[in-house]
Order: structure tokens, then sequence, then C-alpha cells
């Protein structure tokens, strides 16, 4: 049985959890929580790093920031998570669905603008399998229109675009350290911006609408309730485990790209007879190996895949259901062009077996049934 996914760990991992209670300090904000907003202002070169405790929690947070207002809206993506979406709805906007591109399965930038309207307030850029969305054409787009950048970067952990981390391009960026993205903590997130206004309002936001953070630094001498907000910080036993992870990231993605482009050689042939596409990851775009699939011809095509490695003890799963076609989508969310190619690579993409623990045997038997599948 080769699973999908398993979340990696270290022997530091329950150490370091163990050291949360010798700090009796257990709650957010604790020693572990900021070795790690360390890390990542360090990494990303940004003002603001805040651990939350999900990649939903760091976009509700930028939907909050973002101070909308009841029927504004907000462009991007059918081919996403919910989550990208629903943070926004909670704000009272409308997702505004625009399709995305044949090659990295991103939002069309060609599309942008003629979904724009006087109600746009933000473009969501969703950095599908951890490569870049369009950014100069987008940031462009934006500051034409005075639009917000939020960036999805929850599948986008060490990944760049012309150099630049991902994340950190437009006015805010969400990371989600779920167990299945490259760096996890069970459950976590990150929220990060290099806007000083936004960086400031971020700490207060997260922190129930109070000041504590400024309180904690010595800023302030008493702290209240200064702004609208909810509670997003994690435990500092969260960020015991992120920490004991971020540790060995160099040999997550080392082992993670070398997973990757054996999978990319191996289903070379597949490719050439034209029964698969590969991914395709344009040169201004780095791969951080986050995600491997293979786009099939046809939805039977893919289910009958799926049925045979399913029938050999190995579990490749497909998404997304698209946004615009979801129960909720069509409740809330407005469609701006065709879906053409949202709906054609929700039907034929497909994932295969992808983290830190998949031995060098498990991944050739999953090669080689795949192979002899698309032989056929
Ligand atoms: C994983 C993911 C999320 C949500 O992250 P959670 O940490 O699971 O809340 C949001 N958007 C995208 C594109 C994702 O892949």
């Amino acid at each position: 049985m080769i699973c999908f996914n398993k979340p990696a760990h270290t022997a530091r991992t329950t150490e370091y959890i163990a050291d949360v209670f010798r700090e009796a300090h257990a709650s957010g904000d604790g020693k572990y929580t900021r070795l790690c907003h360390q890390y990542f202002k360090d990494m990303l070169k940004c003002r603001q790093a805040l651990l939350v405790h999900s990649g939903t929690a760091a976009l509700e947070m930028a939907a909050m920031l973002a101070e909308l207002k009841p029927g504004d809206e907000v462009i991007m993506p059918s081919y996403t998570f919910c989550s990208t979406a629903n943070a926004f709805v909670l704000q009272g906007a409308v997702p505004v669905f625009v399709d995305i591109r044949e090659d990295t399965l991103n939002i069309d930038e060609n599309k942008i603008e003629a979904a724009i309207t006087d109600k746009t307030r933000a473009i969501v850029p969703v950095h599908y399998a951890g490569v870049a969305c369009e950014m100069d054409t987008i940031k462009d787009i934006a500051r034409r229109h005075n639009l917000l950048v939020i960036e999805d970067a929850a599948q986008a952990f060490d990944s760049f675009y012309k150099g630049k981390p991902l994340g950190c391009i437009g006015d805010m960026g969400c990371f989600s350290f779920h167990e299945t993205k490259n760096i996890m903590s069970g459950e976590g997130g990150l929220f990060v911006t290099d806007n000083e206004e936004l960086a400031e309002r971020a700490e207060i936001v997260r922190e129930k609408g109070t000041n504590r953070s400024k309180f904690f630094r010595g800023q302030v001498d008493k702290y209240t309730w200064v702004d609208k907000g909810s509670s997003y910080l994690p435990s500092d036993i969260v960020g015991a485990y992120l920490y004991s992870v971020l540790e060995i990231a160099d040999n997550i993605q080392n082992r993670r790209k070398k997973i990757w482009e054996k999978y990319y050689l191996a289903f070379a042939e597949a490719e050439q007879s034209g029964k698969v596409r590969r991914p395709i990851i344009p040169n201004e775009c780095t791969n951080n190996a986050h995600m491997f699939y293979l786009l099939c011809r046809s939805l039977e095509e893919r289910s009958a895949f799926i049925a045979r490695l399913r029938e050999n003890g190995i579990y490749a799963p497909f998404h997304y259901i698209p946004l615009h076609s979801s129960p909720a989508g069509k409740k809330f969310c407005r469609t701006a062009s065709p879906m053409t190619v949202t709906d054609k690579v929700s039907d034929c993409l497909v994932r295969l077996p992808l983290f830190y623990d998949l031995s060098a045997e498990q991944q050739d038997y999953v090669i080689e049934k795949s192979i002899e599948f698309w032989k056929e």
C-alpha cells in the first residue's frame, strides 16, 4: 500500500514539543513561534511574517485587512482550494473567477483585465503546484486599477519568480503548513507582508483586535481592544513542530526535487506518445517540487488510471472540483469568462504520491504500474 502523503517529522520534533512545556509557555508567540518568524523574515526578506493556524486563516487575515465592503469583487481562479474564495465570502465580497492558463494551470493574466469592474478591489493569484503566476503582468494591472494583490502561496514554499520569493511579490502572501505541503506542522500557516501599514494592522487582526503584540514588546504600557480581529495565532507546540521541520527544509526540498525529476523523466515516453502531459515550468519560474501531476486525455482515462493504481495499492488522487461548479461557488461567486481550461483540467489531472519519506522502491513501483497502464 503506497499512500499519497505522509507528514515529515524528526527526532527533534518531540524534543522541541517537550521543551515547550519546560518553557512553561504553550500559548501563542512563544520561543518556537518567534524562531519561525525570524526564519521566514530572513528567507522572504519581508517586514512581517506571522504564524497562523492554517493557510485558510492567513487568507482570512488578508481578506480582513483588505477592508472590503459587501459586494466588492475579488478576482481569482476557480481551479483552487475553496479557502481561496471562502475567506473573501466571509467579508461579504464576491469572488470573480477567471480561467487558467493551459501550461502552468495558473490564472490567465491576459483574461484578468476584462473581469475588472468598478467594484473590483483585489486580485488573488494562486501559485498552483508552487509554480509562479505571471506576477509582473498581474502587478502592472493591479497598479493601473488600484487593486491589492494577495498571493495564495499555500503551495509555494521555497519557490521563486524572476529570483523573487513567492508570497512577498504582492501586497500580502498566505502560506500553508498543512501536512500535505512541503513544510508542515500538521495544520498551520503563515501570513506575510512587506507593507508597513499592513504589517502593523496584521498583528492586531491576529490578536483578537488587540494591540497585545505591542504590549509584549514594551511599546505600550497596557493592551486593549483597538480594531476588528480574531484569534489566528497557534499554540507554540505548532511552532515547535514547524521549527523542527524547517531545520531539515533543505533535505526535504532536495528529496522532493529528486522524486519529481524521476517522475518527470519516467513519463517522457507517455507524453511523446500523446497519452499524458507532464507539468510545464516557464523559464522565469522555479519548481519547488510541491506536486507531480499528469494530465490525462479524458475523464474516462483518468478514472481508469486511478482505478488501476488503486488495484495495485497505490493511492493517486485528483482535484479540484472547480469552485464555479461547487454549490457554494454558485451561490456566492461569479464567473467572468468561459471556464474551458479549468473544466478540462479538473477532469483530466491526477496527482502521484510525493512526500519526503517516499522510498526509491516505492516510487519505482508507482512508475512501473503507471507505465504499464499507459503502454496498453
Ligand atoms: C492547502 C491550500 C490552502 C489551505 O491551506 P490550509 O492550511 O489547509 O488551510 C489554500 N489554498 C491553496 C491553493 C492550498 O493548496
